[in-house]
Parts: C-alpha cells; structure tokens; sequence
C-alpha cells in the first residue's frame, strides 16, 4: 500500500525582540507568504487525497458487490425424495442429510420426487436444476480462491519452479512471452506417485495469480457421467472462459486419456470421445489466453501419447516422492500448528520415513496429534509420532492401498 508524503512543516515566526521595525516588518512579510506556499501544498495535498478517497470508495462498493454476489450464489445440490403437500423432504448431496422443506408455491407444481435442486443454508430450495446444471456442478469443483499456498507444499522446490515457470508467467506477464515471440507450453502435465502435492501445485498456482481453480476429475467422468464425459469437457473449457483467469485441473487423466486399445466396447468408445473432445478443446485453445491447463495422473505409462504432443501437454513435470530432507519439510509444514513438544526431532523422524508421501506424512502427523489428545496432553511429543508411525504401518499390513511406505504405486 502507499504510504501518503509527510506534511509540511508548520511554519514559525521567530521574531527577535532585537529587530528594528523594518526587518520585523520584513520577517512577518516572509512568514507570510511562507503560510500562502504552505496552505496551497495543503490545498493540493487534501484535493489528492480526495480523489484517492473516492477511488478507493469505488473499490469498497465493487468489493461489497461481489461479496454479496459471492454469499447469494453459494447453493447446494439436493434430491427431492418425496413431496407431500406443499412440502419437499429433499437429500442433500455429498452429506445424505435429509431435511423436510417447505416449498414456494410456484416450485411446489414443477417440482416432482427425483428432480435435483439448488437449495440454500437454511435447506430453502431456490430453484430446479435441469440435468445439464447438475452434471456441471457434480463433475467439476470450482474453487473462486484457493487457500493453498507455496509455503505449503514441502519438499518439492524445484517442481514448484517449474510449475510457476510454465503457468504463473504465462497468466501474470503474458507481454514477455509475446515480446519474444514464443508461446508458453499450452498443457502442463503433472506426474508420479499418488499423494506427492500435485493438486496442491495447481491450487497454489491458481491462488498466487488469483485465479479460479476448476477441477474434473477423469475417472468420475468415466464411472458417473457415461454418455456426458464430452460435453462435460466441453462444458470445463466453457466455463473456464466465463470465469478467467482459470487454471483447469484434470486429475486423473489417463482414465480419460489411455493408450487405445483394440476393445470395441461401447464403454471404449465413450472415452475415446472424451478423449477427442478434449484433445480439440486443447486444439483450438489460445495458449497467450488468460486460462492455463494442468493435469495430473499416477499412470503415465499408460498415457496415449496424442496427448503429450506439441500444442497438447508438451511440458511434463514429474512430482516424485519426497527425499529426506523433504520429509523434514513437509513435517515441519504440517507440524506448523500444532503445538509440538521440545523432545521433537523432525529430521531424525524423517529419515525413518522412507517411502512416505506428502499425504502420508499429513496423515501421520494428525495421528500424533491424535495421540496426545487421547493422553489428554498439550503438546506433541516425540512419542506420539513413534505411536503414529507404528499405527500407520500396521493399518498398511492390512490394506495396502493406503499406507504409507507400502502404497501400492503402479507409477
Ligand atoms: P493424488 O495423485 O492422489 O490425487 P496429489 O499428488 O494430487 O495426489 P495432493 O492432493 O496434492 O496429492 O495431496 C494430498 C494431501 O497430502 C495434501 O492436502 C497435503 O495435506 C498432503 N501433501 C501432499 N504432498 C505434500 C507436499 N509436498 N507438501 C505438503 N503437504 C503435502
């Protein structure tokens, strides 16, 4: 923020009872016109102040504005189970809660058992979603301001580099890329294990160059939304238009975006349209544009190259595990606001951590913390986080899709 020039000084009238009438008279004629010069830097200062008053009073107005737009518009996705008079009991989705509403008179005759609605905090239903406004809001998470942060992502410095090299230029000084002539990589691709800060990197992205972050996930799109998944895509690019700057996020794409295999099921088909639609989404796609593509999957091996092409995801960075050091990092990361006991050595804890991944390590540290407060302690100690690994670890003997040290990584 700026900060405003200091004042002028006050001027004074030193008169010295020693002065002869003459020079009185001149020094009062000084100071005169000394208070002239003063109160027109005054006048001048007070006419800038006001005008940077009314601006920032215009962007107090823009600001309540949005903020009233963004608290109206937030509504929630329901089914309506049954109707009885005048009165809904609808599911909300995502928690399953159901909730027995009243309902407008004129939505009460269009409404019928089965339909999907929008409905408000106090479970109000505001309006009747049509199918096409439904698969939208279950396919895609939008995100208007992602609270991840750089400072958040432990261990991986080099691909967080990367990531502001090929996305956050490209959006925040798009001049320099066209100054040189060259266009930025139209599709940054993220991959490696599962659990390393990949969805973290794009949310992070997204929220230093204050950009709305969508996400679809790939295998959604495959498993819920058979006969949709290309419009859906269509649908993504869509709305990343009305809304940017964007940064689209495709997790898990190679469930969309697999090497094609000779199968003629209908299933095949279906993602291969996926796949083709978005592959021409990227086609026509202004790389200079204010809406930049990421995608992350743990299967690279598994990709269809058509879309690692030039002009498609032509800039790949791989997310691995983290080494030591990193483990250290994203412990310290996650231990930051928990009170820890002094007893705590993080970089001895992290070389015990082999094979651990950022969420694992997430996990572990609330299980630490999870232990003291079954002991009833305030502080985390070093015991705490030895219980958690050993619980941890015997949780991974029995599944070994979610744990720590013993994912299973098919990357
Ligand atoms: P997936 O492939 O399973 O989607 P991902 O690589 O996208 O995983 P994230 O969703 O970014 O992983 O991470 C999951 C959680 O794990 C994060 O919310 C965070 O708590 C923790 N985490 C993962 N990686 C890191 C990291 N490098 N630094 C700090 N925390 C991390």
């Amino acid at each position: 923020m700026s900060r405003s020039p200091s004042l002028p000084d006050r001027p004074r009238l030193d008169l010295d009872p020693e002065m002869s009438d003459a020079e009185r008279l001149e020094a009062i004629r000084k100071h005169f016109e000394r208070l002239v010069q003063v109160n027109r830097e005054l006048d001048d200062r007070l006419n800038d102040a006001r005008g940077r008053h009314q601006e920032l009073t215009g962007d107090v107005d823009r600001l309540k504005r949005r903020n009233e737009a963004l608290k109206t518009s937030s509504l929630y996705v329901a089914t309506v189970e049954e109707l009885t008079d005048g009165e809904a009991v609808i599911r909300q989705h995502g928690n399953n809660q159901e909730v027995l509403t009243e309902l407008d008179e004129t939505l009460a005759e269009r409404v019928e058992a089965g339909d999907r609605v929008a409905v408000d905090d106090s479970f109000s239903v505001q309006r009747l979603l049509d199918d096409e406004t439904d698969a939208r809001a279950q396919a895609m998470e939008v995100e208007a301001d992602p609270d991840v942060t750089y400072d958040d992502i432990g261990g991986i410095g080099e691909q967080v580099r990367e990531v502001r090299e090929a996305v956050e230029d490209p959006l925040d000084s798009p001049e320099r890329f066209e100054e040189v002539g060259v266009d930025p990589p139209s599709g940054v691709l993220l991959h490696g294990p599962p659990g390393t800060g990949k969805t973290m990197l794009a949310k992070a992205v997204a929220n230093e160059t204050d950009a709305a972050f969508i996400k679809m996930a790939g295998s959604e799109l495959v498993r819920k939304f058979i006969g949709e998944g290309s419009r859906l895509v269509r649908d993504l690019f869509e709305l990343a238009g009305e809304r940017e700057p964007a940064v689209i996020f495709i997790d898990e794409i190679d469930a969309i975006a697999s090497k094609r295999t000779d199968s003629k099921t209908s299933g095949d088909a279906e993602v291969q349209r996926t796949m083709m639609q978005l592959l021409s989404e990227m086609d026509g796609f202004d790389e200079r544009g204010e809406v930049r593509i990421m995608a992350a999957t743990n299967r690279f091996d598994m990709l269809d190259e058509a879309i690692l092409r030039p002009g498609r995801f032509d800039r790949l960075i791989e997310v691995p595990d983290p080494d030591e050091t990193g483990r250290a990092e994203i412990l310290r990361i996650h231990a930051a606001d928990m009170s820890v006991a002094d007893d705590v050595d993080f970089d001895a804890l992290a070389a015990e951590l082999d094979g651990y991944s950022g969420a694992d390590i997430a996990a572990l540290a609330t299980e630490a913390g999870m232990f003291a407060i079954r002991d009833e302690r305030t502080a985390v100690a070093e015991a705490d986080f030895q219980d958690a690994v050993e619980k941890l670890e015997e949780a991974g003997d029995n599944d070994v899709d979610e744990v720590p040290g013993v994912t299973d990584y098919r990357y």
